[in-house]
């Protein structure tokens, strides 16, 4: 009996060991972020109530809520984009270390738990099948799977795809950007009466998350969430 004990005592003690990624100290819990490092985290507060943009005091809605056509209902976000969040970030999408994206979708899921309107179905932000070629993954999959996971949400893949290539967003301004994503996405199936959560991996604009929104309502949802990993400021 000893035996299969010291093998889980062992188990036991390197996970618990097991080095933060932030500060190399050892963990003590169940995500690779200590409890000290996650308390420094950017954590998103309060912003606009629609799309999460942080404001001033005793601001409800942003500018460009109250002048935009949207379609989606609302936003809901872990982190500000700001260190080590968009570090973090940056190294799970572009130099695949995908834990990262596991440990701030993890964290993410336990801010979401008992949440009074958790969506019904997720949906990944679909990537062109270029940048997915490129890159080897869609990061926004790999979270919607976590979270669907840990939120007992089901995640629907396929559901609306990239009608084409687009610009990389960062590197036009707000106008173009709208312009750029207009009309990008198509939904592959009905959606009727469900609320649907888009996930992405950081949200900026909003140009995107609203274009791909637009394409779900089309198909029927009635309601749409944006999740997101960080919130960053507008351009
Ligand atoms: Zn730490
Ligand atoms: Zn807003």
């Amino acid at each position: 009996m000893s035996a299969p004990l010291s093998i889980l005592q062992k188990v036991s003690d390197e996970l618990l060991n097991r080095p933060c990624i932030l500060c190399g100290q050892p963990c003590l819990g169940p995500t690779d972020i200590c409890a000290p490092c996650q308390i420094d985290l950017p954590w998103h507060q309060s912003g606009c109530l629609r799309c999460g943009l942080s404001l001033p005091n005793n601001t409800t809605h942003c500018g460009h809520c109250l002048t935009q056509k949207l379609y989606f209902d609302h936003c809901l976000c872990a982190f500000d984009y700001q260190f080590p969040v968009d570090k973090l970030i940056l190294s799970f999408k572009n130099n695949e270390k995908l834990i990262y994206g596991k440990v701030l979708a993890h964290l993410f899921a336990d801010r979401l738990k008992g949440h009074p309107s958790l969506p019904d179905r997720l949906i990944p932000v679909p990537i062109h099948w270029i940048t997915r070629r490129l890159r080897g993954f869609n990061q926004s999959d790999l979270i919607s799977t976590d979270l669907g996971r840990r939120l007992a949400i089901p995640v629907i893949n396929r559901a609306c795809k990239r009608t084409r290539q687009t610009q990389q967003q960062k590197s036009l301004n707000l106008v173009d950007r709208r312009k750029n994503v207009g009309n990008a996405f198509e939904a592959n199936i009905r959606l009727d009466h469900l609320h649907i959560g888009v996930v992405d991996d950081v949200v900026t604009s909003m140009a995107t998350t609203n274009s791909l929104s637009r394409a779900l309502k089309k198909a029927g949802a009635e309601k749409i969430t944006i999740l997101c990993l960080a919130r960053a400021p507008l351009p």
